[in-house]
Formats: C-alpha cells, sequence, structure tokens
C-alpha cells in the first residue's frame, strides 16, 4: 500500500521520454553551443535586436546565473539569458535568446495560451508546493485514504491543464524565434538546422512533462476506481 508497484507503471514512460529528451537536448546544446554564428552575434545582442525591432525598447535583457536558466518573466517584463547564453555566440546561444525573445513577443501579442498560463502559474505553483507537504503526511500518517485520492486528482488535473497549456507557448515561441532570426539576417539558412534541433530538442522536456503529469493524474483516477 505504501509502495504501489502499480504506479511503476505509470510512471515509466514519462521518465522514459523525459531521459530522453535530456540527452537529446544536452546533445544538441552541447554541439551548438560549440559553434559559432556568422553574424558573431552573441544571445544578448540577438535578443535586444529581436526587441527593439519589435518595438520593445523597454523590455530589458539580464544575464542570471544558472545553466539553461533562460526565461522571459510576463510580470516584470524582462528577459533573462544564462550567462552561456547572454555572453555566448554559438548557433545555441542566439537560438536560446531568440525563443525567449519569442515569449515577448507573444505577450505584446497578447497570444491568449501565454495569458492563460501565466494566469494560472500561481495556482500551479501553490498545489505542487501543498501537494509535496500532503504527500508528505499521508507517509507519516500512514494515510492514503480517500481524501488522499480526492486530492491528488485534483493537484494533477491542474498539473495537466498547465502542462498542456505549456506546449503551444513553446511551440509558438520558438516559430517567432526562427522567423525573426531568418527575416533580420541574425542567422543564415545554412545555420537554420541547428537552431532548429536545440529548440525542438528543449520542447520536447516540456512534452515530458506533459506525459508525466497525465500519467499521474490517470493513476490516481485508476486508484479512486479500485
Ligand atoms: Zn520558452
Amino acid at each position: 500500500m505504501y509502495f504501489d508497484p502499480i504506479w511503476f507503471l505509470f510512471a515509466i514512460p514519462g521518465i522514459l521520454l523525459g531521459i530522453w529528451a535530456q540527452v537529446k537536448l544536452s546533445h544538441a546544446y552541447g554541439k551548438y553551443s560549440q559553434i559559432g554564428v556568422d553574424s558573431g552575434m552573441t544571445g544578448a545582442e540577438a535578443a535586444r535586436e529581436i526587441l527593439d525591432r519589435a518595438g520593445l525598447v523597454n523590455v530589458p535583457v539580464e544575464e542570471i546565473p544558472g545553466h539553461l536558466s533562460d526565461h522571459y518573466d510576463p510580470t516584470k517584463r524582462a528577459l533573462f539569458l544564462s550567462s552561456e547564453n547572454f555572453r555566448g555566440n554559438s548557433i545555441a546561444a542566439v537560438g536560446v535568446a531568440a525563443h525567449e525573445s519569442g515569449h515577448a513577443l507573444q505577450h505584446q501579442a497578447a497570444y491568449a495560451p501565454l495569458s492563460f498560463r501565466t494566469a494560472i502559474a500561481p495556482i500551479t505553483q501553490f498545489a505542487s508546493t501543498a501537494w509535496m507537504f500532503i504527500f508528505f503526511a499521508g507517509f507519516i500518517f500512514h494515510s492514503f485514504g480517500h481524501m488522499f485520492i480526492t486530492i491528488a486528482i485534483v493537484v494533477f488535473s491542474i498539473m495537466t491543464v498547465f502542462q498542456l497549456v505549456t506546449l503551444p507557448v513553446e511551440y509558438d515561441a520558438s516559430r517567432r524565434a526562427k522567423e525573426q532570426l531568418f527575416r533580420l539576417g541574425l542567422v543564415h539558412e545554412h545555420e537554420r538546422a541547428g537552431v532548429s534541433k536545440v529548440l525542438d530538442a528543449a520542447a520536447l522536456t516540456y512534452v515530458a512533462a506533459l506525459v508525466t503529469a497525465v500519467m499521474d493524474l490517470l493513476y490516481f483516477l485508476d486508484r479512486a476506481r479500485r
């Protein structure tokens, strides 16, 4: 009861896909962070160019620590790039920087999936934090009863919705990134495949997160039925 082997059956697809996505990403990023772009631009310069050309001169591009910690913060209306992508002038650095700029372009265009994702982010954050405590309490009190399963279904439903809406947000940001990179001539035609490989591999990690959330939800729905 405390350790349900059936859970593993549900967890396996997400775990395998997650590992595959991470391997693909580290391979693609590892390769294309070693190949410089013809334009010689750094990630920070490419992001600045894309933002300025879109009239987003007030959106700052800042450097942050961490590996692949790059993100756009809609609440601060600011773009944050990890040091290697901020300073780097590789295909990977420029590709990632353009992707994050793509999120700023979505924000400017009031792209509905991004607005929805931003709106439900605090609820998702609360649910995932609360879930850790609930799961821990379940272990301490040896209680994984009806109430526990009901809460789990609510938590993983929220996670699933969040991960589901994350997919169009991420794929659309990469689509916008590539469009701007080639339109503005920041990346040349023969560099296109490299940019795509890095961004597609990054997107796959979000697919893995969705599969994990869905399988956890299915597991608890199955438990409720049993
Ligand atoms: Zn993104």
